[in-house]
């Protein structure tokens, strides 16, 4: 009895150390400034296509046929996406993207953004609604400014129900314009709600995770919208959902 008794008790101090392990693991990460977490980062993601193109690689050499290809090719892909999509991050980031301004239709803009991801709503059975409160139009980058509203609303669309509804709403308030883009999805845990604009952020962190994503689309958004003075912010719906806000300066 006292030998299972020192048993449960060593397991009781195993599993404390693996307690203080842990605690400490995440003190140490807490150390690090924003560019070693990036730079960790930015290595984990580009290993992962890389690694499973070699593995399918080998597996086409093993096995002689061609079965793997499209496989590889897909791989191959997503690193040539990921890669340019952290030029134009690191590009944002270092203000050394030359802003094409010219003044802007936003209504018109956002109608364009919604034509163009139709099919992927469509195949989900959802419907895109803009909810606009007049004529609104604003000094920006109309290619940069479209790639934010469209990475929100693609966003918006993945994480959607099948039959969901996604409301875009645009505003005109005083010196500034509101675009929000609200869902139907799971929305993201309160203290996350930050998280989401930086950098390779995912919620379910597994990275080689299959919603094709790469944790960028988020952090490029807060970029060219701080880029026009502007500000993001994310919130849960009572009712359900994100609701992703773009606030923008009216020049
Ligand atoms: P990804 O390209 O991986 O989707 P993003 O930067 O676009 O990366 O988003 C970061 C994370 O925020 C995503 O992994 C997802 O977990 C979460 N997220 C983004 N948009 C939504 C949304 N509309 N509903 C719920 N979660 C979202």
């Amino acid at each position: 009895n006292s030998r299972v008794t020192g048993l449960i008790k060593r397991k009781d101090e195993l599993g404390l150390l693996g307690h203080s392990f842990n605690t400490m693991a995440e003190r140490i990460s807490g150390l690090l400034t924003n560019q070693q977490r990036l730079i960790r980062d930015i290595s984990h993601e580009l290993r992962s296509p890389l690694a499973r193109a070699q593995l399918a690689l080998g597996l086409t050499e093993r096995t002689g046929t061609l079965q793997q290809i499209p496989r590889i090719s897909q791989e191959l892909e997503r690193l040539d996406s990921m890669l340019d999509e952290l030029l134009t991050y690191s590009k944002l980031d270092a203000g050394q993207y030359q802003l094409n301004k010219t003044a802007v239709n936003l209504n018109e803009l956002m109608q364009e953004l919604t034509e163009l991801n139709q099919v992927e709503a469509d195949a989900k059975q959802q419907q895109i609604n803009i909810l606009t409160s007049g004529p609104l139009s604003l000094i920006a980058d109309q290619r940069l400014l479209g790639r934010a509203i469209e990475n929100v609303l693609r966003n918006a669309i993945k994480y959607s129900p099948q039959g969901g509804e996604i409301r875009c709403q645009l505003q005109q308030q005083p010196g500034r314009v509101l675009l929000q883009i609200c869902d139907q999805g799971p929305g993201i845990a309160n203290d996350k709600l930050q998280a989401i604009f930086e950098p390779f952020y995912r919620v379910s962190d597994s990275r080689d995770n299959q919603s094709g994503g790469t944790g960028l689309g988020l952090a490029i958004v807060a970029q060219i919208i701080r880029q026009h003075g502007g500000s993001v912010s994310a919130a849960n719906r009572s009712e359900g959902g994100l609701c992703i806000s773009l606030q923008l300066p009216l020049n």
